[in-house]
């Protein structure tokens, strides 16, 4: 089968497309003949050798993906893969594999696992969001982002969310009763409390930190919380605005869940894609062999929605 393989830590033409023999799965363990493969910002930081904890050399990137179990020609996405999905087969535990609906393509199935479990935990785990919350979803445009703003409106909350870009803009607007803004806009927090009468965001969920938690925090509603999903370097904030809401920042790493957080994550995740609360927006399709490309544009703005690779 062909695979991308990594030999050594770098810049994305590490990735190279190899043939390999087909893994061959054992008890508990389910192969998958894979039609699409998520690629998520964790897999550039990884592929860098910038990332807490590294994979042994060689390996195949890629944890989200959806294809055809091979046993029972099912289709299903995979949420965590053991020999990687950036592949034309991929092995995986059992828990890991999930039925996909007939109502969502390949490709939109490879962008549920990472990205919607994420929005899921930061929404109702971390930040414990319940219906009538105002909700802010800062970097709305992406794969955690359009994930989170889809189960928001679902679980009713009044969301906000913010892109980069016009297109970006629209790509949230069109999700439903969403309030859109210009996260470059250098006002644009401002703007947004006061349309809520001066009060704030009960809960913010932030795609990127470094830029923003500054900010987050003045815009915060008495008892607001920030969930942290996203953050790429140190930030300054100034601490009395969490003590005037009497706020709370919350961080998020989707693997620090527990087993039993992130089955809980996973089956709200299953139930979200049975009844259509969860429609992936799948921005660009490259195939396997662009790999090097797909690291490049993901880290590259602006996001349109989800970035897959096709074997
Ligand atoms: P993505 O699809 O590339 O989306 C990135 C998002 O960030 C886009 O909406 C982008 O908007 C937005 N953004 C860019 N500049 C921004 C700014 N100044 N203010 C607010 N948002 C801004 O990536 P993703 O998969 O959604 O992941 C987003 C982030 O979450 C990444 O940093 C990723 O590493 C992290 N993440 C963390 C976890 C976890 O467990 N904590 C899990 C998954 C992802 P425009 O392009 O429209 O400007």
């Amino acid at each position: 089968m062909q695979a991308v393989r990594v030999h050594e830590f770098g810049d994305p033409d590490v990735l190279v497309l190899e043939e390999l023999p087909r893994p061959e799965p054992v008890e508990g363990e389910v192969l998958v003949r894979i039609q699409a493969a998520g690629v998520n910002p964790v897999e550039t930081y990884v592929r860098a050798g910038l990332y807490g904890t590294l994979p042994a050399l060689p390996y195949t990137p890629g944890a989200d993906g959806a294809g055809v179990r091979l046993d029972t020609g099912e289709r299903v996405y995979v949420t965590g893969s053991l020999s990687g999905t950036y592949a034309e087969y991929a092995l995986c535990r059992e828990e890991d594999v999930r039925p996909l609906p007939e109502t969502l393509s390949y490709a939109q199935g490879a962008a549920l696992g990472i990205p919607c479990t994420t929005a899921y935990r930061a929404l109702f785990q971390r930040a414990r969001a319940t219906a009538g919350e105002r909700v802010l979803i800062h970097g709305a445009s992406g794969g955690v982002g359009i994930a989170a703003v889809q189960l928001a409106l679902a679980a009713g909350l009044a969301v906000t969310g913010t892109a980069g870009s016009q297109a970006g803009g629209e790509l949230v607007a069109a999700q439903g009763d969403v309030r859109v803004l210009d996260h470059h806009d250098p006002q644009h927090l401002e703007a947004a409390v006061e349309l809520t009468g001066g009060r704030g965001f009960d809960l913010v969920v932030e795609l990127l930190a470094t830029e923003n938690l500054g900010a987050d925090l003045k815009a915060l509603a008495p008892r607001g919380r920030v969930v942290v999903v996203g953050s790429r370097g140190p930030v300054e904030v100034d601490a009395r605005d969490l003590m005037n809401a009497d706020g709370a920042v919350l961080g998020m790493l989707l693997s620090n869940a527990r087993p039993d957080e992130l089955e809980a994550a996973r089956a709200g995740v299953d139930a979200a894609v049975r009844n259509g609360v969860v429609r992936p927006v799948v921005g660009r399709e490259l195939p396997l062999a662009e790999a090097p490309r797909a690291h490049r544009l993901v880290m590259e703005r602006p996001a349109l929605g989800k970035l897959v690779l096709v074997p």
